[in-house]
């Protein structure tokens, strides 16, 4: 089951995966996260990526598919995967055929507007990564209802960067909606409904 996740900024890929890494059992490889990690860590490829990601562009596709090619070369990927944010232009598809055979690509589309209202409440926990915004709201404010650890709001989710990764999106994300639907693995799915709905449809598409 080797799953890759396409769709807008807010659109709810995040929050599918990390449910259906449990029900695939699978894991969950965002490359967003990966970044935010090495960027916590203070890595080479994090002092790299830094700047490039809090102004909303795009990490260099040399650096972003060397990083996911050695993600996916473990062991707990043979099964299959759920890729979140990867490919995000032509190029890196291109670069990810050359290393996995993807089953199916799941686009979920939302309009703008509905990303950028998204993005602009979503508060995220430190530790466990859960993520709240307008339906779900933690019982006390700025604190995950999970763990009790502290919520913060991503730097890159900020007017400016929110507008720029929106236009890369359409600009360089979108055509990869025609490139896998001419490899037949393409779904579309509604991102505008409750997490529930959403899920049940994916289900649907994959099984
Ligand atoms: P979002 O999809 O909401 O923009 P992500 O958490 O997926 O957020 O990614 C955050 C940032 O990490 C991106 O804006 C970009 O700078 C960088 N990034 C993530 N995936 C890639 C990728 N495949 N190629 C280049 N940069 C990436």
């Amino acid at each position: 089951m080797k799953i890759v996740l396409i769709g807008p900024q807010g659109s709810g890929k995040g929050t599918q995966a990390k449910i259906l890494k449990e029900r695939l059992n699978i894991p969950h490889i965002s490359t967003g996260d990966m970044f935010r990690e090495n960027i916590n860590n203070k890595t080479e490829l994090g002092m790299k990526a830094k700047a490039i990601i809090e102004s909303g562009g795009l990490v260099p596709d040399e650096l972003t598919t060397a990083m996911v090619r050695d993600r996916l070369s473990n062991p707990d990927c043979r099964k299959g995967f759920l890729l979140d944010g990867y490919p995000r232009n032509r190029s890196q598809a291109e670069a990810l055929e050359g290393f996995a055979k993807i089953d199916h690509a799941l686009d979920i589309e939302i309009p703008d507007a509905l990303s950028i209202k998204r993005l602009s409440s979503r508060w995220q926990c430190r530790k466990c990564g859960a993520i709240y915004g307008i339906t779900i709201i933690p019982k006390k404010k700025g604190i995950c209802d999970k763990d009790g650890s502290e919520l913060y709001q991503r730097d890159d989710d900020k007017p400016e960067a929110i507008r720029k990764r929106l236009e890369i999106y359409h600009k360089e994300t979108k055509p990869l909606i025609d490139f896998y639907t001419k490899k037949g693995v393409l779904a579309r799915i509604d991102g505008d409904q409750p997490v529930e709905n959403m899920l049940k449809d994916i289900l649907g598409k994959i099984s």
